[in-house]
């Protein structure tokens, strides 16, 4: 059997993301898409959260956090980020620890797929986006979910890679450099290593805030990925989870495989005007 050149990856450190992929997986599956899903997954995932997704077709590999130094560690601990630079617009879960986000860079190790696409474990996908693996490495969306001065800034929750242990080296050595802080860890990083990213058209990675932010912007017809940035989705009445009541159920859906409705048909937010 030859393989795909092409994989979409994402990544799983513990039992709470491993559900937000087993949506995320479904979701993809449901596309037709033709390339494979790998989990990437580190040892505080136990079996019996990466059972499920293979049984949804997923390729589970285990990965290494990486090698950073125990002074990059400590700056980027949960309280320490928290406190050093608080999240004003949302908040994080308890589950969510700052420092796993760069195990996503591990995917430039994938040398066996020329283009991978990265989806975080917290989004579903609507539409089939296999054309991503066309684009450019590094392509992603900016980072709106709450006003145009966001447009500048991108969003790592999805983006095109291509994966080279060359890159992956200049990575790390330019990750953990003496002081280094990555305020918004990947994506901070991201930005700052690919400076020239390519844009992606929001509607590859629509933030779930944009439902009640910029409701004019959300057109379900459009959109091709959802990502629940800030609370999840599975978390239990969550501070936004009123608003966000008819997303939440959406994801419920992909979770469980049931009543997954037309996306296309469902109603926009009304825009307040
Ligand atoms: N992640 C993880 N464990 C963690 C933190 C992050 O597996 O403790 C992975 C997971 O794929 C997640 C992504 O890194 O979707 C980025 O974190 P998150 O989605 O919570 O950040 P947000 O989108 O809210 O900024
Ligand atoms: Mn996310």
């Amino acid at each position: 059997m030859t393989r795909s050149r092409h994989a979409y990856v994402t990544l799983v450190t513990n039992a709470d993301y491993g559900r937000g992929a087993s949506a995320l997986v479904r979701s993809l599956r449901l596309t037709g898409t033709s390339a494979d899903i790998i989990v990437m997954h580190t040892g505080g995932v136990p079996a019996e959260a990466l059972a499920p997704l293979v049984v949804l077709g997923a390729l589970v590999q285990p990965v290494d956090l990486l090698p950073t130094s125990a002074a990059f560690n400590e700056r980027h601990a949960r309280a320490r980020l928290h406190e050093a630079v608080p999240f004003t617009k949302g908040e994080k879960p308890l589950f969510h620890t700052p420092l796993d986000n760069f195990a996503k860079l591990r995917l430039w190790q994938m040398t066996g797929y020329d283009r991978i696409v990265f989806i975080d474990a917290d989004a579903i996908v609507l539409k089939n986006i296999d054309r991503l693996f066309e684009y450019p490495e590094f392509s992603a969306a900016p980072n709106v979910y709450e006003s145009l001065a966001d447009f500048h800034r991108l969003n790592s929750g999805v983006f095109v890679a291509s994966p080279s242990e060359a890159t992956f080296s200049a990575m790390l050595e330019r990750l953990d450099r003496p002081g280094a802080f990555w305020r918004r860890t990947d994506q901070t990083f991201l930005e700052g290593f690919f400076p020239d990213w390519q844009g992606l058209p929001v509607f590859f990675n629509m933030l779930q805030y944009v439902w009640f932010n910029l409701p004019q912007l959300w057109d379900w017809k459009r959109i091709s990925v959802l990502h629940y940035q800030y609370e999840k989705p599975w978390e239990k009445n969550h501070p936004k989870a009123e608003r966000l009541g008819p997303l939440i159920a959406l994801w419920h859906a992909f979770e469980t495989g049931e009543g997954i409705p037309d996306i296309a048909a469902l109603p926009n937010p009304a825009s307040g005007d």
